[in-house]
């Protein structure tokens, strides 16, 4: 279900106040960095990688899919420690994808929905302009800085999940796919300082949302007035809604998330004069690394290994 398909429509806005509904968490402090290199045995050359780019095979070095990555996952502007983070986290979920076997001959897929997003060289030069070679060189540094670099969990690479921002902390893996011990919930700094958009709402009538909750749950009565419909939310540690009682049904946050296109299931509802308001924390699943938190964290002194080690707990910055 669209949101065009239900009438919904969003509205982007600059809020002035954090939702009541997220519990206030400290931001992360960093320590002082620690300069404990890494084994010298990182490699000079890293194995090509294979991507499916629009149905289409292609080969490329590692070096220059992950500038693409970059250019697709990050703004060039971020900082330099955030962008190697991101760096890191890619290649490892590149290297956790091929071993998983999930493209056939290819090793991953430039489909954001499913593997990663990956930007080839004309999409950067359109999107950036004339400054697209010094955006172009900021990325591949970061690469470069990083070579050969992944994060691996009691000697296994880790599935690196990384999303745009969370809402005050990132979401445990549990509450939207398999549980991970690297994968739990930490505090996560960003905020409506610092992320764009970070507070939307999306404004549905009430009989288009009526309707799309039908759509997935005929079971629900909404027989009585729209301002009967919503039920007790269920919130997990992090803030994010695990369920919501609509028409008497138990909704979960990931399905409406799904349903209504909302950007992360950090959100309040309400009803009034008509219709039901959605207010929107974040965006995306929350899992992983926080790419603006991480920006946060890098501008306030943290380098990426103490990112990739607040992001994700217990794992081990290793080479391949
Ligand atoms: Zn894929």
């Amino acid at each position: 279900m669209k949101k065009s398909a239900v009438g919904a429509y969003l509205i982007l806005f600059l809020a002035f106040f954090l939702p009541a509904l997220l519990p206030g968490r400290e931001a992360p402090v960093p320590e002082p960095r620690e300069e404990t290199p890494l084994p010298e045995s990182a490699p000079r050359e890293e194995a090509p990688v294979r991507v499916l780019v629009k149905g289409e095979i292609r080969e490329m070095a590692m070096e220059d899919y992950l500038v693409g990555v970059l250019a697709g996952e990050m703004p060039a502007s971020f900082e330099m420690e955030a962008l190697k983070a991101q760096a890191v986290a890619a290649r490892t979920y590149t290297l956790y994808c091929a071993a998983a076997n999930k493209h056939g001959e290819a090793q991953i897929c430039a489909d954001p929905s499913h593997c990663q997003a990956w930007q080839d060289e004309d999409t950067m030069r359109q999107k950036w302009g004339e400054g697209w070679e010094s955006c172009a060189e900021r990325l591949r540094q970061a690469v470069r800085a990083t070579a050969g670099q992944v994060l691996r969990y009691e000697g296994d690479l880790i599935f690196a999940a990384f999303h745009a921002s969370s809402a005050g902390a990132t979401e445990d893996s549990g509450q939207v796919w398999n549980p991970r011990p690297y994968l739990i919930s930490v505090s996560s700094p960003e905020g409506i300082d610092t992320v764009p958009n970070y507070v939307t709402e999306l404004h549905c009538a009430a009989l288009d949302f009526r309707d799309a909750l039908l759509s997935v749950h005929p079971e629900c009565d909404f027989s009585g007035g729209p301002e009967t419909w919503i039920g007790p939310l269920e919130r997990d540690g992090s803030g994010r809604v695990t369920a919501v009682s609509l028409g008497g049904v138990s909704v979960r946050g990931t399905e409406l998330r799904k349903l209504f296109s909302l950007r992360s299931t950090a959100f309040s509802l309400d009803y009034r004069e008509g219709l039901f308001c959605f207010t929107v924390t974040g965006s995306g699943h929350g899992v992983g690394m926080s790419q603006y938190g991480a920006n946060v964290m890098a501008r306030d002194g943290a380098d990426y290994r103490q990112i990739l080690a607040h992001y994700y707990p217990g794992t081990e910055l290793t080479t391949v």
